[in-house]
């Protein structure tokens, strides 16, 4: 759907992704980093609020038919707390994220694998809405803007999407996860593809600054599809893309499928630099779980971001998306200090500001 209108774009990388050396493609997104964000690294507080999903796509280990392990909801004080720890040690960005409990796309894996009736469902979706709404007027009340709100949360109506802005959410992370909609719509049954893309853009029409992204290496994936990921990243425009490998998840029916290995990774994280030169780029938990060195690997292919996990030691162990998660034992502020030391060790700072990002300060015509 995306390819036929952008033939050139797609074999402009097309080429450049099977002709150019992984180390050549790195050299110039370590150049293209540089001019614009210098050696900064942001830092974000990431907090896994709840591990409740309806959905149940086949490749993440907290999908709905997955009953090995415990479910939790972290009270709205309990993220409020840890909101004011995370303050106090110099974040200013969380990252809201949890499992997907809208009702919109759900039918279908509820009928099939609980014994929820849809009327009870729509009644569990709008407690959750409720609890995000209270979540933020608390939030923005206790803090003023100098803390930015990230919420990852699944695909909502467009109204609610509208009303956590308005309660002062101001970025939005769902990752499109593949471009391929035949594809995601068989990793993921039940959902729509062209449902997702809708979401992303109601939340840019509403004023989100939007983070979207891929997994890279997912079974079914081909180099096609590959292209059309980082394609459709520049499509979306996107504010911030979140890229990680597909790590396989022994409770999940992709079990058996094997990784990409790290240099895949770079390569895709450096070409997104050059096609989206003013994006923020997380180095994600998926790459650091996949290299002990991911991070910084990452951090010196193009990434300019780092998302700390600051969920409490015992929920962490339970928002197992895959397995051998990073960092899933240490305490995240504690770990701050390390994390500077390690970047110094690349040439990187590690920065507190908001870091809004460039593309969206751009597009409401703030200068720099
Ligand atoms: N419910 C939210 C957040 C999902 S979890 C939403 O729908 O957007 C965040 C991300 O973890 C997912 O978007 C997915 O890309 C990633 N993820 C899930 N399972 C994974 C796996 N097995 N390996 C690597 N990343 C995974």
């Amino acid at each position: 759907m995306y390819i036929s209108e952008n033939i050139n774009e797609f074999d402009k990388i097309q080429n450049i992704y099977r002709n150019f050396p992984t180390g050549r493609l790195i050299d110039i997104s370590n150049s293209i980093t540089k001019k614009y964000f210098q050696n900064k690294i942001y830092i974000r507080g990431l907090i896994e609020f709840s591990n409740i999903c309806f959905n149940d796509c086949k490749y993440c280990g907290i999908r709905l038919s997955n009953r090995s392990f415990n479910r939790y909801e972290l009270s709205n004080e309990k993220i409020l707390s840890i909101i004011e720890d995370g303050y106090r040690n110099g974040i200013r960005t969380f990252v809201l994220q949890s499992g997907e409990r809208s009702y919109l796309n759900s039918d279908y894996n509820i009928k099939k694998k609980s014994s929820n009736t849809p009327a009870n469902l729509k009644t569990i979706s709008l407690k959750f809405i409720e609890k995000v709404d209270k979540l933020l007027i608390e939030i923005r009340r206790r803090y003023s803007d100098e803390v930015a709100i990230t919420l990852s949360c699944g695909v909502y109506e467009r109204k609610t999407y509208q009303d956590w802005f308005n309660l002062g959410a101001n970025r939005y992370l769902l990752r499109f996860e593949t471009s391929s909609g035949d594809l995601y719509e068989d990793l993921c049954p039940g959902k729509s593809f062209s449902r997702r893309i809708q979401a992303l853009q109601d939340l840019s029409d509403i004023g989100y600054e939007v983070g979207s992204g891929f997994l890279i290496g997912l079974p079914g994936e081909t180099e096609e599809i590959t292209i059309n990921n980082l394609l459709l990243c520049k499509m979306l425009r996107l504010d911030m893309v979140g890229i990680g490998p597909f790590l396989a998840h022994p409770e999940t029916p992709l079990a058996k499928f094997p990784s990409v290995d790290i240099e895949q990774v770079l390569k895709i994280t450096s070409l997104l630099r050059i096609l989206l030169p003013e994006s923020n780029i997380p180095a994600t938990t998926a790459t650091g779980t996949l290299d002990k060195l991911g991070w910084e690997k990452a951090l010196s292919s193009g990434a300019n971001v780092l998302m700390i996990n600051i969920s409490p030691a015992e929920m962490k162990k339970e928002y197992l998306l895959y397995p051998g998660k990073i960092c899933i034992y240490e305490d995240g502020f504690k770990y701050l200090s390390d994390l500077k030391v390690k970047l110094e060790k690349i040439g990187k700072q590690l920065c507190f500001e908001r870091g809004d990002s460039l593309t969206s300060k751009r597009k409401i015509g703030i200068n720099r």
